[in-house]
């Protein structure tokens, strides 16, 4: 289906707020870690300086900051005037992940670390014991997406199920929403609570790295009738297939590209990537 002109032309109402939140840097001691599924492990951290943490957007992203893999020393840097002050020495290796859950009553937040080959973040997920020590910047912003679309579609790899399941869990009951989520196997689905009416596919790569290959979450979009009426979009996966996704729902399903936020939560070959694909100029 092409968008009709007016839709590309008119001003859109209903557009995401960005928000600004105070800089703050956190040094947090895991408390609990809990294998999910073959590819999640789920990691409870708590501590002092937790007080205060605020994480209104459902797509809000925290940077880890991971203490050295030889000597276990956690560097984090503190935010001066002129910008961020770093302890010396090397600087840590810095990852994006969500908040995907924040109890400011227990006092704890939850990071949910989606395992693959290599890299610090991942690595560290996996052998993470209570106690262990790692920094926490931000969220230094928050996107608010209002909730008033005819429905909405959030469509993303194993890296946004924490991004999906808060948006899910912020829905109102009766809002119509349809997910496209990809994992290796059945094995690695979560249960996505809603108050929401949900339409859930997910989508197996079953192993499938090919690069050149389109995204299994592009091919199953394509083979999908998506409802009727105004939608917002949200997109979080590699990004070559973000962008992608992006592209088709522009062009082929009438998606306004002022109600759509596609990102690149990683990107295939290269360490620490956040790639946006709103540009807001088609
Ligand atoms: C805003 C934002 C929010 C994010 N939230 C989360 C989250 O809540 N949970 C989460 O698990 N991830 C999340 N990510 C993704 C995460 O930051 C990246 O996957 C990160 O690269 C992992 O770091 P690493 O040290 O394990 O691997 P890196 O050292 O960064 O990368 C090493 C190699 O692994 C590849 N790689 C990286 N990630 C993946 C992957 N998922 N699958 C396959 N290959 C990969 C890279 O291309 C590279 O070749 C988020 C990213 C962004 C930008």
């Amino acid at each position: 289906m092409n968008p009709s002109p007016d839709t590309h032309t008119s001003a859109p109402d209903r557009l995401p707020q960005r928000v600004r939140h105070e800089l703050r840097f956190r040094q947090l001691q895991v408390r609990s870690t809990e294998r999910i599924t073959p590819h999640l492990i789920r990691i409870t951290l708590e501590g002092e300086q937790l007080a205060g943490f605020h994480s209104p957007g459902f797509d809000d992203h925290a940077k880890l900051f991971f203490p050295d893999a030889e000597t276990g020393e956690l560097r984090v840097p503190t935010a001066g005037p002129d910008g961020l002050v770093w302890p010396p020495g090397p600087k840590p290796a810095m990852r994006d992940y969500t908040p995907r859950r924040h109890d400011a009553a227990a006092g704890t937040l939850e990071i949910d670390f989606a395992l693959h080959d290599a890299g610090p973040a991942t690595k560290w997920a996996e052998t993470a014991r209570p106690g262990d020590l790692v920094g926490v910047g931000g969220p230094r912003g928050s996107f608010i997406v209002p909730t008033s679309f005819d429905w909405h579609l959030l469509i993303g790899d194993d890296t946004a199920l924490p991004a999906i399941s808060r948006r899910l869990a912020e829905l109102p009951a009766g809002a119509k929403v349809v997910v496209l989520a990809e994992v290796d196997a059945e094995a690695d689905q979560i249960p996505l609570p809603t108050a929401a009416a949900l339409e859930l596919h997910w989508v197996h790569r079953a192993g499938a790295t090919a690069s050149g290959a389109e995204s299994p979450l592009l091919a199953r979009l394509r083979e999908l009738a998506l409802p009727a009426g105004d939608f917002h979009a949200w997109v979080g996966c590699e990004s070559a297939a973000a962008k992608a996704l992006r592209a088709h729902l522009v062009a082929e399903r009438g998606a306004h590209p002022r109600w759509i936020r596609a990102s690149g939560y990683w990107r295939r070959g290269a360490s620490a990537t956040h790639d946006s694909h709103d540009s807001h100029d088609d």
